[in-house]
């Protein structure tokens, strides 16, 4: 497989990624039609979270020592790129690089039969993920989001980005459970007349369904409530105990939020 658009813009791709055996992809360079090696650079902005060097070319090598002489980079939002077997790094560990700089060279250290470069990207849990889409693209940022549940409507509605001018809810139908990515955040239940536990990401959700809810908190972020039948309140940007210290009116349902 021949690729033009790879970063350096002369590279072969000479192994694909496998989900259960090959969790990177390799290659060379093409340099003047021939397989060559060349210089390895950073896909794009980042920090040097981990380097390997003094390491020689050992088939039977394991764990670590396969990847041989390696440079770990993490990125914005906490993905990762790994470059494997190079022949020597000239990185330091923690050192800031720019996209395009010099991380070393590529070569045939660790569990390697030629030189080439193995390359690897890691999700925010550090898992591999098929690079194969990102080689001439940016990485996938960590979307922050929310959403609402519409109580009328019996569903959650569609995500909003935090920032945007949009806002999650529809007017005249109570809201009953929030969701939030990267956040931490509770809501205060209008029947129960209590505040629900603390949740964190968008993997669970605050609320009690189907009752409505009438308080918000959410921690380091600004936002605002809608109240059924009035309108927005002032925006919130601490929490605490005080009148200041969440969204809402406790006693009137919120049907809609705002997260900027
Ligand atoms: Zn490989």
């Amino acid at each position: 497989m021949k690729c033009r658009e790879l970063q350096c813009g002369k590279c072969f791709i000479t192994q694909k990624y496998k989900v259960l055996t090959h969790k990177g992809i390799d290659m060379v360079a093409d340099i003047n039609g021939k397989h060559a090696t060349d210089y390895v650079v950073a896909h794009s902005d980042g920090v040097v979270v981990w380097v390997q060097k003094g390491q020689k070319n050992n088939p039977k090598a394991s764990g670590n020592a396969s990847y041989g002489n390696c440079v770990k980079l993490k990125h914005a939002d906490g993905y990762y790129t790994l470059y494997a077997h190079l022949k020597n790094v000239s990185v330091k560990l923690n050192q800031k690089v720019k996209k395009g700089e010099v991380l070393g060279y590529m070569g045939n250290t660790g569990r390697s039969s030629g030189a080439h470069l193995h390359w690897e990207v890691r999700n925010t849990k550090d898992t591999r993920i098929n690079p194969t889409d990102y080689i001439n693209a940016d990485l996938p940022s960590v979307k922050n989001e929310y959403q609402v549940y519409d109580n009328v409507k019996n569903k959650w509605l569609p995500k909003v980005k935090i920032g945007s001018k949009d806002y999650a809810g529809n007017f005249g139908h109570g809201v009953s459970g929030v969701r939030i990515t990267n956040l931490t955040y509770r809501v205060h239940d209008k029947v129960k007349k209590r505040w629900l536990p603390w949740v964190t990401g968008a993997s669970d959700y605050a609320g009690n369904l189907p009752n409505d809810i009438d308080g918000l908190q959410v921690k380091n972020a600004t936002y605002r409530v809608h109240i059924k039948g009035e309108g927005w309140l002032n925006w919130v940007n601490k929490v605490d105990d005080t009148p200041e210290g969440y969204a809402g009116i406790i006693g009137k349902t919120i049907d809609a939020i705002q997260i900027s």
